[in-house]
Parts: structure tokens; sequence; C-alpha cells
């Protein structure tokens, strides 16, 4: 169920300051990310919506953990009360356009924002590889990306630059957690992990901001995006999904 909200300006600003690097240091993707990224970023343009997809599939599997954890270790539900999806989409006055989709799931820390987002450990990934990479036919990668799924790099294909912000769930082992940002552009082969400067304001969970491309600027609108989550992912979630607007 997709509600449309409408949320003041002000929310976004503070929100989406500060989320730049101070001092981090630049990591290499493993080799297998490199070339999936490229795959995904030159020849799925009319495929891109379904960075939607998987991106609410993501934040589906993550609050889905942390309801389960959350069975045999209540304090994992400690700093945000509800379980849900928002999308908010926002155009800055310099032009600059964002979508973001956050998540009050179980979260990531820094090792593991580095290994899940660094690195492909994901089943299935060499083989998509060898065939997306051996097919001239760029029209039957389409299928293929449906038989693999392109999980988080999908949102490359519609953004210059993505920040994932986020403060994992607290369990026994990591009582304290604190928030992280991985940050990587779509032209080069570099992603960072660093510290977030705001502190923890996420309570828990994780947020994707996505700077829009400028030919990607349709995923701004409230209508579009309905559209795409009804079609695409209404039977994917059964946590509540909120869209906040621009007025
Ligand atoms: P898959 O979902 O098939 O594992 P993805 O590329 O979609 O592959 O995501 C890679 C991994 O990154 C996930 O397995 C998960 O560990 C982590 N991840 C991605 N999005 C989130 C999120 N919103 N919250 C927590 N972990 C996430
Ligand atoms: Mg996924």
């Amino acid at each position: 169920v997709v509600s449309a909200l409408l949320l003041s300006l002000t929310l976004f600003t503070t929100s989406l300051l500060a989320l730049a690097a101070d001092g981090a240091q630049k990591q290499e993707y493993q080799s297998d990310v490199a070339r999936l990224r490229k795959i995904v970023i030159n020849s799925l343009y009319s495929h891109r919506d379904v960075f939607l997809r998987e991106l609410i599939s993501n934040a589906n599997d993550a609050l889905e953990k942390l309801r389960i954890t959350s069975l045999t270790d209540k304090q994992v539900l400690g700093g945000a009360d509800d379980l849900n999806i928002t999308i908010v989409a926002h155009k800055n006055e310099d032009g600059t356009a964002k979508l973001v989709i956050r998540d009050t799931g179980i979260g990531m820390t820094p090792e593991e924002l580095t290994k899940n987002l660094g690195t492909l450990a994901k089943s299935g990934t060499s083989e998509f590889l060898a065939k997306a990479e051996g097919s001239t036919d760029t029209s039957n990668t389409g299928n293929l990306i449906g038989a693999f799924g392109l999980g988080f790099y999908s949102s490359f294909l519609i953004a210059d630059k993505v920040y994932v912000t986020s403060l994992a769930a607290k369990t026994a082992k990591n009582p304290n957690p604190s928030q992280y940002v991985f940050s990587s552009s779509a032209e080069d082969s570099t992603f960072e992990v660093y510290p977030d400067e705001r502190g923890n304001t996420l309570g828990r969970g994780t947020e994707i901001t996505m700077v829009l491309k400028n030919d990607a600027l349709e995923y701004l609108d409230p209508v579009t995006i309905t559209e795409l989550v009804n079609k695409h992912s209404s039977f994917s979630t059964t946590f509540p999904i909120y869209l906040f607007t621009q007025r």
C-alpha cells in the first residue's frame, strides 16, 4: 500500500546535509563488482525501472531479518518503533535531484557495508557476468536480469552518485552501534566507507540516497513511483511503504 504524504522542505535539508566524506580512504571494488557495475551502467538503460524493485526487496529483507531477530533478542527493536519503508523524492534549489529509500530494518555495520556492497558473495553472479559479457545482443540482458537479479548495483542505472547511510540494530555483541556512510559514483570503480558526522540520525536501519542522473528525473514524480511500486513490488513486502514528495 502506497500512501502519498506531503512533507515540508526543512526536513530534507537537514537529513541530506554532510554526506560527504572527510578524508575517507577510497577502496577498489572487487573485480566482479566492477564488471557487474559496468554492465549495469552501459547496457541496461531500457530496464532501469528495476532499481526500485531491487531496493524495496532489500529493504524488505532487512526488515524481515530484524523481525526474526527480535523474536529472540528484543533489544534490536530499539531506536525506531515502526517497521517500514519510506521513499522521499526531493529536488534542490540548485537543481540536483535526490531519491531516498529508507528502511528501519537490521542495518549494516561498517564492516558489513564494505563486505555486502563492495564485494560479490552472490551465487550465480559469475554466470550472469559471463553470459551478459558474452552476449553482443544487449536486448537479451533484460532476460538475464530477470533470471539473476541485479540487486543494489541497479541503483547506478538512475544515479550518478549513491550514498548508503546505515545504523545497525543494537545486539548483545554490538550494543552501541554507530552510523556509517558508504558512498560511490557511477563513473569510477571505487567506494568509500566512513563514520557519519551527523551522528546516529536514523534511529536504526538503512537509507539509500541516490543523486539522480539528469535523464532520470521522472523518478521524482510520485505518480511514476507509485505506479512502479504497485506494478513490481505490491506483493514483495508486507511492510508499509510511505512516499513523501515535495509540495
Ligand atoms: P542480494 O539482495 O541478492 O543479497 P543485493 O545486491 O541486493 O543482493 O544486496 C547485497 C547485500 O547488501 C544484501 O545481501 C544485504 O546483506 C545488504 N543490503 C543491501 N541493502 C540493504 C538494506 N537496505 N539493509 C540491510 N542490508 C542491505
Ligand atoms: Mg537484493
